[in-house]
């Protein structure tokens, strides 16, 4: 469910930013999510918006680490968090996530130009259509 949540803050904030549309989004994701869960979000909430027919891709941030309780080495993963909080696979021992649990937008792919961009160069190309 936090792949919904985290998501819907996403659209609304790419929502309210001005310029031309937007074909893809980058997101650098905490190894809490999931990216096809992120994905599916992603479709399902920009159905019908402005954002319609946009992509997610999801970077991954995997984060490693060794259990200090049995020393086994895992990649933390989904299954193995709960909240801010990472599971151990073999022994159950908890500890805190270190990258965080964010959804960083890393990188915004635009349509080269909106209509308002061609009409301004015209007008620059053109002193007469300016009158
Ligand atoms: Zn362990």
């Amino acid at each position: 469910m936090h792949d919904y949540h985290a998501v819907k803050a996403l659209v609304a904030r790419l929502e309210r930013l001005p310029g031309p549309a937007i074909l893809e989004v980058t997101v650098r994701a905490s190894p809490i999510f999931s990216p096809e869960a992120l994905q599916q979000a992603y479709e399902m909430l920009t159905a019908g918006t402005p954002l319609a027919g946009s992509r997610l891709a999801v970077e991954e941030f995997p984060e490693r680490r060794e259990c200090r309780r049995c020393g086994d080495a895992f990649a933390v993963s989904p299954d193995l968090t709960a909240g801010h909080l990472v599971i151990c696979p073999r022994c159950g021992e908890v500890s805190a996530l270190e990258l965080g649990v964010g959804l960083d937008v890393v990188g915004i792919t635009r349509a080269r130009h909106s209509l308002e961009d061609v009409y301004l160069k015209m007008a620059e190309e053109d002193p007469e259509a300016r009158r």
